[in-house]
């Protein structure tokens, strides 16, 4: 049986990667070692994570201006690294409230010593839609922070906030590379690769130059200038994560980038909402215009039906469909590997199941 792996993270991976590595994993490149045994500052290695990084830069059209930076730590590091670098003016960053990730990141912030005001938040609304950004006073903030894609409450931004001269900072972790965005409009982005770029161990920095080196003697390992300036290198860098990025971003590219794989994601979660919106069963909870293309979220109201739909969905191969425990119900995370048979499987799972749920009751 096909197994169709709807985790948020980390999460399934382009099958074509996976057996790339396979067939590398005991001699990379006729080297005789295995990627995992080679030094970071081997030739051999070199290629890899160059390769990498400029397939990055093509693919997002990341302007000279910005680097590129590898950091380990996960994105929850640089919840930290961003207002250490970053709010170096002000002291004071602004936040809008999408949902945990965003949360997460204010706490951190604080926890630097960095003042977090929340612009707007809908908590309220348990973030079924998304925060709005009605003003931003000038001079006020170092940065706002965003998350594009909020992978537990299944909501994303496709029009970015209008924030003037303050700088945006964006956790994209759960749409990088699988949403078209324009990197010219954030002073930074952060991501985790565990999603749509590989695997665990590899986080991604994508910042404009000129703010980065304002502020003196940071911690070595956030320290953004002190990674351009030793091109990541600083230490050992996850060279196995590194490795498997380099891999997704060369199958990203034959896949014919990230507007192709916005069009998929497009494709298969519209698949998967049109269901949901005329399902008497189950209901998508998310704002329509705020919906999420990589994380859907769905419910039937009934913890116990979700808990046997969960299981049920396992036994036919569609496996992690299981909600965030802050939400409940059920989540489908439709990274840039999951193919379009896989959301067509789900949905004639979730079709039978609805017509046995209403023959017996
Ligand atoms: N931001 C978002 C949007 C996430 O989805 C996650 C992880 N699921 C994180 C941050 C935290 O990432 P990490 O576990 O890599 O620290």
């Amino acid at each position: 049986m096909t197994i169709y792996n709807f985790a948020a993270g980390p999460a399934t991976m382009p099958a074509e990667v996976i057996q790339q590595i396979k067939a590398d994993l005991p001699s990379y490149n006729d080297s005789g070692m295995s990627i995992m045994e080679i030094s970071h500052r081997s030739a051999l290695f070199e290629d890899v994570f160059q390769k990498a990084q400029q397939d990055m830069r093509d693919l997002l059209k990341i302007p000279d201006n910005y680097q590129i930076l590898f950091f380990q730590g996960g994105c929850t590091l640089q919840f930290t690294a961003a207002p250490l670098n970053l709010a170096n003016k002000y002291h004071k960053i602004a936040l809008l409230d999408s949902g945990h990730w965003a949360d997460r990141a204010g706490d951190e912030a604080k926890r630097v010593g960095v003042k977090v005001d929340v612009l707007d938040s809908t908590k309220a609304d348990h973030y079924t839609k998304l925060p709005v950004l009605e003003s931003l006073p000038a001079d006020t903030y170092d940065y706002l922070h965003i998350t594009t894609n909020n992978t537990i409450e299944g909501t994303a931004y496709t029009n970015l906030p209008e924030t003037g001269m303050t700088e945006l900072v964006g956790d994209m972790s759960s749409n990088f590379m699988g949403q078209a965005y324009d990197v010219k409009k954030f002073g930074a982005i952060m991501a985790g690769a565990q999603k749509n770029l590989g695997i665990a161990g590899l986080t991604v920095v994508i910042v404009r130059n000129d703010l980065i080196g304002k502020v003196k003697d940071l911690p070595s390992m956030v320290d953004y200038q002190l990674f351009a300036k030793k091109e990541s290198m600083f230490n050992t860098p996850p060279v196995f994560a590194i490795y498997a990025a380099g891999l997704v971003l060369q199958w990203l590219k034959d896949q014919g980038g990230i507007a192709e794989m916005e069009r998929r994601n497009r494709q298969k979660s519209g698949l998967l909402y049109d269901f949901l919106d005329n399902s008497d069963l189950f209901t998508a909870p998310v704002f329509k215009a705020d919906r999420s293309l990589t994380n859907v979220v769905f419910v039937t109201g009934n913890p116990e039906i979700d808990q046997r739909l969960v299981a049920q969905a396992a036994d036919n191969g569609l496996v992690n469909i299981k909600g965030h425990r802050s939400v409940g119900g059920m989540r489908a995370s439709l990274y840039n590997a999951m193919p379009y048979e896989g959301v067509e499987k789900l949905v004639d799972f979730l079709t039978k199941f609805e017509k046995d749920y209403r023959g017996l009751h």
